[in-house]
């Protein structure tokens, strides 16, 4: 028989509208930087991708005036509001479908006055859009001076109220208390103030494998081998729809369980891993994905160990990427290629 993986319809989700962005953040769970291409998802396709999931996005628990993390459509990157008037009509699209608890992601590089910020806010808001989350983190002040991202919460205060997530409020509460000023670099942050890495969630993917990977244990790569990912692939919740139509689940950027497009059909007849053998694998074990690529693609152990299961798995999955572009279930390709430092 053949096999196949079962998805249950998306209760919420996120639009990358691109993954171009102004900041290459340490911690980036989809490569997202500078350097990508400008594909910027056209009007037409946000039309088509939003009217696949509205059916089935839930509002939050407080109702879809409100937003929450894991409820409702956010829109995201890369970084939005490079695109402000794209975001506008995504914004509206999103309104006459009626999608409950949308919200905005941003890293707030464009807040470079009262003004223009909360211009933007407004339009935004009257357009249709439930409300903000605000990234707030060591990884992004690398980029983007401080002030700006304090000018967006006061702002955003003001235009949606509570409908406000900053996250992680512990570094925003701890960046206010150092009085920081403009950018600073991640190894200056760490020589001074690291005690707040302590307490705050930092998942070990995307480009924090390499990246960040001095920060945590790492284990060889048979500590993994029995770790299934069936879970991560199958959950429902903050999925993410990107600008080439790719449907990925789990924070798991790179890998596409198919076109959202044919998202109906994933869901009634599950996903062909026939010809996924990739995803096949990741939904067996960890194990099967190492040999799969020792065997077929010469990959080579890290002498250095791996600080997740994660980690063994994007670096495989990059290695196969760097040989071959025959698994459609990495994409999008040049994700692999935004991985590791210049
Ligand atoms: S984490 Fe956010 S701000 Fe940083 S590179 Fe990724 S998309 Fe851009
Ligand atoms: S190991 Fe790979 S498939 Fe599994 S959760 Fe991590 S990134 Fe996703």
């Amino acid at each position: 028989m053949e096999e196949r993986l079962y998805v249950k319809k998306p209760i919420s989700a996120g639009l990358i509208l691109s993954y171009k962005c102004t900041s290459k953040c340490k911690h980036c769970m989809y490569a997202c930087s500078p350097k990508w291409k400008p594909d910027w998802i056209t009007k037409g396709d946000v039309e088509k991708i939003l009217r696949k999931l509205s059916s089935s996005l839930m509002p939050s628990p407080r109702g879809p005036e409100h937003i929450g993390v894991n409820y409702g459509l956010h829109f995201t990157g890369g970084e939005p509001f490079l695109n402000f008037d794209l975001l506008l009509e995504c914004v509206r699209i999103a309104d006459e479908l009626k999608i409950p608890s949308t919200f905005v992601e941003t890293n707030c590089f464009w807040c470079v006055d009262d003004e223009s910020t909360k211009g933007k806010l407004k339009a935004l808001k009257e357009t249709g859009l439930k409300g903000i989350l605000i990234s707030v983190n060591p990884f992004v002040v690398e980029y983007v001076p401080f002030e700006r991202i304090e000018r967006a919460v006061r702002i955003s205060r003001e235009v949606f109220n509570d409908n406000i997530i900053v996250y992680q409020e512990i570094y925003y509460r701890q960046f206010k208390n150092i009085g920081m000023r403009d950018i600073i670099a991640f190894n200056q942050y760490l020589d001074e103030y690291d005690w707040a890495l302590h307490y705050s969630e930092l998942l070990p993917m995307g480009r924090a494998c390499y990246e960040l990977k001095d920060l945590f244990m790492k284990y060889p790569a048979r500590a993994f081998f029995d770790e299934s990912c069936v879970s991560e692939l199958t959950r429902n919740w903050h999925v993410h729809v990107d600008n080439y139509f790719n449907y990925m689940t789990g924070y798991c950027g790179g890998i596409s369980l198919g076109d959202v497009r044919d998202l109906d059909t994933m869901i009634r007849e599950g996903v062909s891993l026939e010809d996924k053998p990739v995803l096949r694998a990741l939904v067996t074990n960890i194990k099967s994905l190492y040999e799969f690529a020792v065997k077929e693609f010469n990959y080579e152990e890290n002498d250095e160990g791996y600080i997740s299961k994660c980690h063994l798995c994007i670096d495989i999955r990059r290695h196969i990427v760097q040989q071959t572009d025959e698994f459609k279930e990495l994409q999008p390709r040049e994700l692999y290629y935004n991985l590791k430092p210049e």
